[in-house]
């Protein structure tokens, strides 16, 4: 059958190599004219700034890719294992190692508070049993609640239906070591008091297989995964806006996409990649969408956005390892306040990537490559992000030099800052959110937006804001059932 993938992101490129191992006819097109969505690359001044998820989880879907289409993973990407996996740092100068090793983390945990030991026990059993019940059902289609029972007795059980927050704090004792456990959450846009505490199932994923970088950076996973569509036979258009998704009125099933130039490409099927939120409002027509109504995807809860300044030093900060994050005071400090600009919040975490403490190929000799990220609101909130944004850069660098790294603003020979406007404007991300549908209460499991469209049988929706949900493993996996519900050719 001849398949629209819209949308290079990795949920898109993971749909499109299943789809073409399974034989069908695919086109993958993508506004952007580089691969991997969010997951970009920026070269200035001698620096490669790789401004995706630093670090993967659950490596084996990707090697899964690399399997069905015939080639060996390490002739394209070479993938590196990070021990410890990230540190985290507070303010009184201690820090906490995150190791994937039974006994380093102990002693971690020794160095904090010994009575905390057999609470991380416990909570790791905990995680462990919900990641048991609930991965499995990522990586298949849910649409009813029945679809989800495997896992809902053991949320039940472990009572995870309370967020993350509460069931870490029921545990753990220990001011620091709470935020320690509870920062899972974040990784896919999350805030621990909010985010239902089956989440906390991700501290066992990540022990389960590591947490790994590809040499060369995410950038160049996305171009081997890239490199293996192309050939295995995927069409790939780059630069290509999809502006309509079209429909036969008479059957209400997709026949097309429709470029910004005006050309249709045909198809049996169209699969999107883009933010589900974008592709209903602005792809598919308001009067075929019965259940994915406009009133219901404006209702729904929109996950934080982010900050990042992607910056080159002329020189290393070697006691930084490859990934930190920096915990703020629970004072004023980078703000949530809505209205106001955003600045240093009370309990802020800085997550500052380090690519070249683990890969020296990403800045010239004797330099290090960085960004530095916050979680900031998204647009709804209306930020003037025109004024705010350089303010902004500037607290976090002097938060950065007061603190880890000494002389920054001297150093600092190459930067660019991201904020919501691009995902609003370069990914199409609906109000600029970084993770999509917010992995709240009411939007997990089958209460997500499904990976087939209610209203348009022939269309199919991958990626952050779809069943399972954000997160690398997330598209990844939402890639894999689009193409179980799809079939052979
Ligand atoms: C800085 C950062 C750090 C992160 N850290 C982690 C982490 O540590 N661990 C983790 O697991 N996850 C992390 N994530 C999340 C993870 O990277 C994302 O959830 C994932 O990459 C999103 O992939 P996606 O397939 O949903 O699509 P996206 O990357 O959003 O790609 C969608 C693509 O669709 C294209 N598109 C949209 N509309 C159209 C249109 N109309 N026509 C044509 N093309 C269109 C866009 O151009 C884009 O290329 C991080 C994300 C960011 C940004």
């Amino acid at each position: 059958m001849r398949i629209v993938v819209i949308g290079c992101g990795l949920g898109g490129l993971s749909t499109a190599i299943r789809l073409r191992a399974l034989g069908h006819d695919v086109t993958v097109i993508d506004k952007q004219d580089q691969p991997g969505g969010i997951a970009q690359v920026y070269r200035q001044d001698g620096f490669t700034f790789d401004a995706g998820p630093p670090f993967i989880t659950a490596p084996w879907l990707i090697q899964e890719l690399f399997d069905l289409a015939g080639r060996r993973t390490a002739d394209y990407v070479t993938m590196a294992p990070l021990e410890p996996f990230y540190t985290i740092r507070f303010e009184d100068g201690s820090s906490f190692h995150f190791s994937g090793l039974a006994e380093p983390l102990a002693r971690e945990l020794r160095k904090f508070a010994t009575d905390d030991i057999r609470g991380a026990v416990r909570l790791r059993a905990i995680a462990t049993r919900l990641f048991e019940s609930a991965f499995p059902l990522a990586q298949r289609p849910l649409t009813r609640a029945s679809d989800a029972a495997p896992a809902l007795g053991e949320v039940l059980r472990t009572r995870a239906y309370r967020p993350v927050a509460s069931l870490v704090n029921a545990n753990i004792s220990d001011a620091r070591l709470r935020r320690v456990f509870a920062i899972h959450p974040s990784f896919a846009g999350g805030d621990a008091a909010r985010t239902p505490g089956v989440y906390t199932a991700l501290q066992a994923l990540e022990q389960r297989w590591g947490v790994w970088y590809p040499m060369g950076g995410t950038g160049a996973l996305v171009r081997a995964l890239a490199q293996v569509l192309v050939e295995t036979g995927v069409v790939l258009r780059l630069g290509q806006e999809a502006t309509e998704i079209v429909i036969a009125p008479s059957t209400r099933r997709a026949t097309g996409v429709r470029l910004s130039a005006g050309e249709v490409l045909p198809a049996d099927i169209v699969v999107s990649n883009a933010d589900v939120a974008s592709t209903y409002l602005h792809l598919v027509p308001a009067a075929v969408r019965a259940v994915e109504t406009n009133r219901r995807i404006l209702g729904r809860t929109y996950a934080k956005s982010l900050f990042m300044l992607c910056f080159g030093t002329d020189r290393q900060y070697a006691d930084l390892s490859h990934y930190e994050i920096l915990m703020g005071e629970r004072r004023g400090g980078l703000s949530d306040d809505p209205a106001a600009r955003p600045h240093l919040a009370a309990g802020f975490s800085l997550h500052l990537h380090r690519p070249t403490a683990s890969d020296p190929s990403l800045a010239p000799a004797g330099c290090d490559s960085w960004y530095v990220m916050a979680a900031v609101p998204n647009l709804s909130v209306g930020t003037d992000w025109d004024s705010a944004a350089r303010p902004f850069r500037d607290a976090i660098v002097r938060y950065l030099e007061d603190r880890y790294l000494p002389g920054l603003s001297r150093h600092i020979v190459a930067e660019r800052c991201i904020d919501p406007r691009y995902f609003r404007d370069a990914a199409n991300a609906h109000l600029g959110s970084a993770f999509s549908a917010a992995a709240a209460r009411g939007q997990t499991g089958w209460r997500r937006p499904h990976n087939q469209s209610p209203d348009v049988a022939n269309l199919y929706c991958v990626g952050a804001g779809t069943h399972p949900g954000a997160g690398v493993p997330g598209v990844l996996c939402s890639g894999k059932i689009a193409a179980q519900l799809i079939g052979g050719a």
